[in-house]
């Protein structure tokens, strides 16, 4: 065994209550933030007005102009928002598109973020950032946006609709997969997205009969933070790269998206690489299938138990789109060092956008 595994630098406080009262004060000021610009979105008003109460005078603006994607425009006066209060740190509250819009301000001010995630996306655990022109998304990575202090306070995800619920978590479940076979995989990503599946499958369908289910909350947000680390040190391949062409190209909501193709990347990678035997065992175990049940089919039937979207089709992918959606996977797919032929990458949309059972795993080798 050889591997090289370098941990990100981020302080992570975990619990019900550590995003209330006292605690969040002291921690805040302890990392040295006096003047802080709250970004939020309007939504999730109700999620981020106890916050700020809390914090009082130490937060000196607000920003809650959070857009998906963070178009350039959201990006530019987030960080007016900043200059203009003189923020010396920047609370996030929110999901990822507010984890994004405090990484356009690092990205550009370099100041220190403090996130407070209340979805499952695991934006906070990473140094990846996304901006988005025209309806073209970049994406690059930078150490300056990766949050300094993260606080997952389970609390905060109650509130969060099942449906809603169900899509986030089966997009950190899709970190958690794919940091199996990414190119900086190592066994530490892997022992990370293998407690993170654990986590979700005991706690994703309990959160789904009763949404208020706190300890089911616990689990599934514990999950989400492995998720974002095995992710934030695996990198992306066949399914983030799908997922990255077909929201960015046809403007499908990202959590969702993740939620439909990742049975179908998943079928595809099986069946295009060689040596995934124990990789597919580890996936379905993880999720509570049995050790001879083709990872993809795991993973499908999870998802089902779960009423997740099932095709892109459902989720807004028009059949006059398709082959464009095709033709542009392929050609990302193409570049990638392991890449499934032009074959699997029309298969693998085909399928995602009917929804139908992926074809049956053939491992190469
Ligand atoms: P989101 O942040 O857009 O939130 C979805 C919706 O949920 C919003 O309407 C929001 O108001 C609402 N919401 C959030 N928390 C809630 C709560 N607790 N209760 C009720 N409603 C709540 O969606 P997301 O899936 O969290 O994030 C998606 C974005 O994050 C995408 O832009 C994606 O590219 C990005 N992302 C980035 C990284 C990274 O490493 N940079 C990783 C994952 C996702």
């Amino acid at each position: 065994m050889k591997f090289e595994y370098s941990g990100l630098p981020s302080n992570v406080v975990f619990g019900v209550g550590t995003a209330e009262g006292h605690e969040l004060t002291r921690r805040i000021t302890e990392i040295g933030a006096r003047r802080l610009l709250l970004v939020a979105a309007a939504a999730d008003a109700a999620l981020a007005d106890p916050i700020a109460d809390v914090l009082g005078n130490a937060v000196v603006g607000r920003f809650s102009d959070v857009a998906p994607h963070v178009p350039l425009t959201t990006a530019r006066a987030a960080r007016a928002a900043a200059r203009a209060c003189a923020a010396d740190a920047v609370l996030s509250v929110g999901g990822g598109s507010t984890t994004g819009a405090a990484k356009a301000i690092a990205l550009e001010l370099e100041l220190p973020i403090i996130a407070v995630p209340t979805t499952y996306a695991g934006s906070e655990v990473t140094p990846v950032w996304g901006l988005t022109e025209d309806g073209r998304k970049t994406t690059g990575l930078d150490r300056r946006v990766l949050p300094t202090l993260v606080i997952y306070d389970p609390g905060l995800t109650v509130s969060l609709p099942p449906a809603l619920t169900v899509a986030s978590g089966l997009n950190a479940l899709a970190h958690c997969v794919e940091a199996f076979w990414a190119p900086g995989r190592n066994p530490i990503t892997s022992l990370l997205a293998e407690e993170g599946m654990r986590a979700f499958a005991a706690g994703l369908p309990d959160v789904r009969r009763d949404p208020s289910d706190i300890e089911a909350r616990e689990r599934c947000l514990y999950g989400a933070w492995l998720a974002g680390v095995a992710f934030a040190r695996a990198g992306s391949d066949v399914h983030h790269k799908t997922c990255h062409v077909l929201g960015g190209t046809f403007d499908l909501p990202h959590a969702e998206t993740h939620a439909v193709v990742l049975p179908h990347a998943t079928a595809a990678v099986m069946a295009a690489r060689a040596g995934m035997h124990e990789t597919g065992t580890r996936i379905a175990t993880a999720l509570g299938a049995g050790p001879d049940t083709p990872a993809a089919e795991a993973i499908l039937a999870f998802a089902h138990g779960l009423d997740a979207p099932r095709s892109l089709a459902e989720i807004g992918l028009r059949e006059i789109d398709l082959t464009t959606a095709i033709e542009r996977v392929g050609d990302t797919l193409g570049k990638l060092p392991e890449s499934p032929d032009a074959t699997a990458a029309d298969a693998l949309v085909t399928a995602a956008y009917r929804g139908s059972l992926p074809s049956a795993e053939v491992e190469a080798s």
